[in-house]
């Protein structure tokens, strides 16, 4: 009397009905259907079941800073920060520019944040106007791993392994 009937098929299950995913739903089929799922229990640590038919209308966005990536992180607001410590030592672009022996026009392009210093520049810009322009708190970020972006699935499967150690 507890015979169920397969949910793709239509057939009866005899024994115990496979559970299997397919397109975030569970359902119960045959043993022959269950291969067009994935078995459910692979799926229970993971609640957004939806995923995959989400992710192919994201479109892959660079990430913002993508094109600074060999330089040192800037801090968010390193334009104003050199132009405040430079107003505040009272000197022009150019005067700061033949201190550090940089192109003023440089340094104005650096200051409207068009153009991110090579780490050479940003050093003699730090020194001279003793501000920090690496932003460490990114570092930081980078260095404490998985706090505060959620776990993947990836850290999922090593703390499998380590439980079932
Ligand atoms: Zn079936």
């Amino acid at each position: 009397m507890t015979e169920k009937q397969c949910e793709i098929c239509g057939a009866e299950i005899s024994g115990t009905p496979q559970k299997i995913v397919i397109d975030g739903s569970t359902m119960e089929v045959c043993k022959s259907c269950a291969r067009f799922g994935k078995p459910e229990d692979k799926f229970t640590l993971v609640p957004k079941k939806m995923v995959p038919a989400e992710r192919a209308f994201t479109v892959v966005r660079p990430k913002p800073r993508d094109h600074f990536k060999d330089l040192t992180e800037l801090v968010p607001d390193f334009g104003r920060k050199i132009r405040e410590a430079r107003e505040g030592l009272g000197l022009s672009p150019e005067e700061l520019g033949s201190r550090i022996k940089e192109k003023a026009a440089l340094l104005k392009k650096i200051e409207r944040e068009e153009i991110s210093p090579e780490d050479a520049i940003r050093k003699k810009l730090e020194k001279e106007l003793k501000i920090k322009l690496a932003d460490e708190t990114s570092e930081t970020r980078v260095k404490s791993g998985s706090s505060g972006r959620g776990l993947t699935l990836g850290d999922i499967a090593s703390i499998k392994r380590k439980n079932e150690r």
